[in-house]
């Protein structure tokens, strides 16, 4: 391709809306353009490169026994009112009407629309496992879309979704997909590291996320040398119990004038906010239900979801708790609590002469001890996991990093299919409904991935594999005519050899098209000049190294396709 045919818009100033370096790039190498906000159109380079990343894909998913087909964007409301998403999926479900009046989505996620359609086309084991795949535009209406495709409105997914008879059939597709997952990430170049998570709404009970290890990254990761790695949401974790030697005292009630938050009730008392115990209420479905949790700690809510099973949970309202515990926010406790489901996180454990509100305005009950005063029950994981707590697995430290979800891999078990009615016939004849596994994978994120992980301060260095050409021919001034005759001899010996070639053909000064050489990172660069030429020699420059190697020029093509399938093979294993 010539520069002056195609068109790739560069600009040297970063957007005034980009936080990230991946954001300014795309930007910047004219990848894409914004048309509002979380909106964006490809543009031919990154294009290219998208549809670099999308065949690794399809490859990959192919040889694991997964098929292609193509569902609508648009999803009438009825589906996802079956499974009840509708109401609950929150406002990032982007909700149309048609000219009837009917209710639409813009599909972030096609669970229903597939289990639809296999509801109605399978009946017998002897066609499972069945593993269907897309690639595809999703909408999700975000809040404040941000960091350009990293957090979109509008971007490409792939998105596999399997079926089986049973878990263990379930389980080996995960398997594979995993492994598939790893292969795939690999082939772009990318860095990945699987790590447990949650479900969210997607739901079901196993998950993993691949993450880019890159400092910029919104999601944080738990992890321990012993191999242990989490999301912080996905997490669990021990806590550093808190003991003081001390004798049980006797509980008694105090007042705490205007302090209701941790910092104040902490202060005024002059505790640890470790000795305070937090009350706090949800909604789950439509009881609501109490959590018990250290002051210094964070209620987790995908785990209380997770662990009470409900469809929805959201905080209490002030009212709600003012009407169970007869107290304002702020004041509440569990003495005295009646006829409610109370649930301790472990943090509580080995606690003793607590603080906990004292279900009475501006008081607060002091050397509170279980079971002596109030009892619970139930002790589960309900904190945020954070660094500095233990591994669940060998108890050492974990520690914190920084990553990009670029996939996620999902049991689902019968999740949709119970709710959708979908039911094949096992080999006892007998009506099952489907176990499922869904399996997706940001396109235009892993892209974005790609070029948090492989940038300098001069833009892009693509990996080999997912660049949008292979090399850029940079012949210094095109009004010389040997440059150009032999520019243009390059750049096809190169097309046939199978290369993808960019040739700069645009008249412009040598250090403008080197500037935008560098911001594009195309990852070979071959320059042809006046000077070189006359002493039979080109310059051929990798863009992730500095220097310059000038060869001869009968030399130069077959040096470069060494040098591309070394690369190749480089960014494979990197
Ligand atoms: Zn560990």
């Amino acid at each position: 391709m010539r520069w002056s045919q195609t068109f790739i818009p560069t600009h040297k100033e970063d957007p005034a809306d980009a936080e990230i370096i991946s954001h300014k790039l795309m930007v910047r190498a004219g990848l894409m353009h914004k048309l509002s906000s979380g909106v964006y159109t490809y543009l031919p380079l990154g294009l290219r490169t998208i549809k670099k990343v999308e065949q690794i894909v399809r490859q990959e998913m192919n040889a694991a026994g997964a098929v292609e087909l193509l569902m609508p964007i648009m999803q009438p409301s009825e589906l996802w009112r079956e499974t009840g998403r509708w109401d609950v999926y929150g406002k990032e479900l982007m909700k149309v009407k048609d000219r009837q009046n009917r209710d639409f989505a813009l599909g972030p996620t096609h669970e229903e629309v597939i289990t639809d359609l296999i509801r109605g086309q399978i009946r017998s084991y002897k066609r499972l496992p069945l593993i269907l795949y897309q690639i595809q535009t999703k909408f999700r209406d975000e809040i404040r879309p941000r960091f350009g495709v990293m957090r979109a409105r509008e971007f490409v997914m792939k998105d596999a979704y399997s079926f089986h008879e049973n878990e263990a059939s379930l389980d080996e597709t995960y398997q594979r997909m995993y492994q598939a997952y790893t292969r795939i990430f690999q082939r772009c170049g990318l860095s990945t590291a699987p790590v447990m998570a949650d479900s969210g709404a997607i739901g079901g009970d196993v998950t993993h996320e691949f993450m880019v290890l890159a400092d910029t990254g919104e999601g944080e990761i738990l992890s321990c040398e012993c191999g242990y790695a989490a999301t912080a949401e996905g997490a669990q974790s021990q806590l550093a119990p808190y003991k003081v030697e001390e004798k049980i005292k006797s509980m008694e009630k105090v007042e705490t004038p205007e302090a209701h938050t941790v910092e104040q009730v902490t202060q005024f008392l002059n505790i640890d906010a470790r000795r305070l115990v937090k009350t706090i209420f949800y909604r789950c479905d439509e009881q609501i239900i109490a959590i018990l949790i250290r002051g210094d700690r964070e209620v987790n809510e995908a785990k209380v979801h997770r662990i009470l099973g409900c469809s929805t949970l959201e905080m209490a309202t002030a009212e709600e708790i003012l009407q169970v515990s007869g107290a304002p926010v702020g004041f509440s406790g569990p003495v005295g609590l009646k006829g409610m489901q109370m649930i301790a996180d472990l943090s509580l454990k080995g606690l003793a002469n607590i603080v906990v509100g004292a279900n009475e305005d501006q008081c607060h009950m002091i050397n509170v001890n279980f079971p002596r005063d109030f009892t619970v029950k139930r002790f589960e994981d309900l904190h945020l996991a954070q660094a500095g707590d233990l591994c669940p697995s060998c108890g050492k430290i974990l520690t914190s990093r920084r990553g990009i979800e670029v996939g996620q891999i999902f049991k689902l078990g019968a999740k949709y299919s119970k709710s959708l009615k979908a039911k094949f016939l096992d080999q006892n004849g007998k009506e099952s409904p489907f176990i499922m596994g869904c399996y997706g994978i940001g396109i235009t994120r892993t892209v974005a991935a790609a070029i948090e992980q492989y940038h300098d301060q001069d833009g892009i260095i693509w990996p080999m594999t997912i660049a949008p050409y292979q090399v850029l021919i940079l012949p210094l001034n095109v009004s010389d005519e040997m440059t150009m005759a032999a520019a243009d001899g390059f750049y096809k010996q190169l097309v046939d050899a199978g290369l993808e070639v960019l040739l700069d053909d645009r008249d412009e000064r040598a250090g403008f098209k080197f500037k935008d050489a560098d911001l594009i990172g195309i990852p070979l660069r071959l320059t042809v000049g006046e000077r070189s030429l006359r002493q039979g020699k080109v310059e051929v420059k990798l863009r992730r190294q500095n220097q310059v190697i000038k060869v001869d020029r009968d030399k130069a093509v077959s040096m470069i396709r060494e040098m591309i399938s070394e690369e190749r093979l480089a960014s494979e294993k990197s």
